[in-house]
């Protein structure tokens, strides 16, 4: 019997009961900018804010309306200006040499390991070019973050972290985020909390933050923010800072509150999940799977592995077989981009020099989504069609 997996890899969990009933009093109340509060009222958002603070443990956070628009705000804060170079992953997805290419600066992209995190070899050596590291942790994969910020300082580096595969997890016991000068998170429907869209920014550093906090578009009502900086330190920031809209709303924030007190517990399922698939994988001839170095703690809110080496055609046929039987596996290595993915050479807007080691990474790449709404029994069912797919295939080849 040819088993077949019957469920939906886009579908996520509802939103927690409490979530509902807080949106719907956030409606009923009319109020839902975020600076439109009652008397002695914090407001959703401010109250968001500070508890995802309290969570990752620093002491400034700003929820803005996207990640990318975090992403965005952050490269502004540090002074980035047009024309200027920013480093970033070559494996990742759009938005992020979109956020770089969206103030004018012009992304420089360094390779992918076996381990699916930032060639530290090539960050070195192209480090002394740009003044700023956008780090993308990319599914989840954390670099040596005490080896990269090390590389970073010693170029005068600063370091932007894009955390939207990362939210809940931490290298060395110092939570994603924490590493560098800012932290960007995304809350969009795929991320490990979900308000459709929305994202967070974090840092230690004040300046920063109250830059941030004017770029949102906080007018001069920064005062009404548990999480942000102290009144006197925008005294000259509000003068020099434009306002590029880009707050959150009452309505997402009553929606994420309560998922963030769940999160810990939401990430803990995902690993479980992830145990399952990955242990299912294992030893299967022909495909790779990536090793997760101990000082990471990471959340498996999806899975890679590779097939290193594969010709176009087996990789095409392997994901048409498992298709066929119900599993979703997307390849980051197609030369036209597709859905959600897509390669450094297809961002034509930021030309780069082909890095051949990279290459073959990025064309061994298979991801795929592992939804919560799967139960383990799902996992281990997709781990035998997948290793059943790939085991046909490389026999043939
Ligand atoms: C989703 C995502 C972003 C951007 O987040 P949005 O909220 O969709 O703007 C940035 N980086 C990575 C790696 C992402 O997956």
């Amino acid at each position: 019997m040819t088993e077949i997996f019957t469920g939906n890899f886009t579908q996520q969990e509802p939103i927690p009961e409490e979530g509902i009933e807080a949106a719907v009093r956030v409606m009923r109340s009319g109020r839902l900018h975020r600076y439109n509060v009652a008397e002695g009222e914090a407001g959703e958002v401010a109250l968001l804010e500070q508890e995802f603070a309290d969570y990752l443990g620093v002491p400034f956070c700003l929820a803005v309306a996207s990640g990318g628009y975090a992403m965005g705000a952050a490269l502004r804060a540090l002074g980035v200006a047009p024309g200027e170079k920013v480093l970033t992953n070559a494996f990742t997805l759009a938005p992020v040499p979109g956020a770089i290419a969206a103030v004018g600066a012009v992304p420089i992209f360094v390779g992918v390991t076996e381990g699916l995190t930032i060639d530290l070899d090539d960050l070195k050596a192209k480090a002394s070019d740009a003044k700023v590291l956008m780090l993308s942790h990319m599914r989840g994969h954390l670099c040596d973050m005490e080896a990269v910020m090390q590389i970073c300082r010693a170029h005068d580096v600063r370091v932007i972290e894009d955390c939207a595969h990362t939210m809940g997890a931490s290298w060395n016991g110092k939570p994603s985020g924490l590493w560098g000068d800012m932290g960007c998170y995304s809350t969009q429907t795929y991320k490990h909390i979900n308000s459709g869209e929305g994202g967070f920014l974090v840092s230690a550093d004040p300046d920063l933050m109250a830059k941030a906090t004017i770029l949102s578009g906080s007018y001069m009502l920064f005062d009404r923010h548990l999480a942000a900086p102290a009144p006197e330190v925008f005294a000259e920031i509000k003068y020099h800072t434009p306002n590029v809209s880009g707050r959150m709303d009452h309505l997402r924030a009553a929606v994420l509150r309560p998922q963030i007190a769940r999160l810990d517990a939401q990430c803990a399922a995902w690993n479980a999940r992830y145990e399952v698939v990955n242990e299912g994988l294992a030893e299967t001839p022909g495909l790779t799977c990536i090793k997760r170095p101990s000082e990471g703690i990471f959340v498996g809110s999806s899975i890679q592995f590779l097939l290193l080496d594969w010709s176009e055609s087996a990789i095409r046929d392997v994901v048409a077989r498992c298709k066929a039987r119900g599993v979703e596996l997307k390849w980051f290595g197609g030369a036209e981009p597709e859905a959600f993915t897509s390669r450094y050479d297809s961002w034509r807007y930021a030309p780069s020099e082909a890095m051949p080691k990279s290459d073959r990474v990025l064309s061994g790449i298979m991801d795929m989504r592992i939804p919560l709404t799967f139960s383990l029994e799902d996992c281990a069912l997709i781990a035998r069609i997948i290793r059943a797919e790939v085991g046909a295939v490389f026999q043939q080849s």
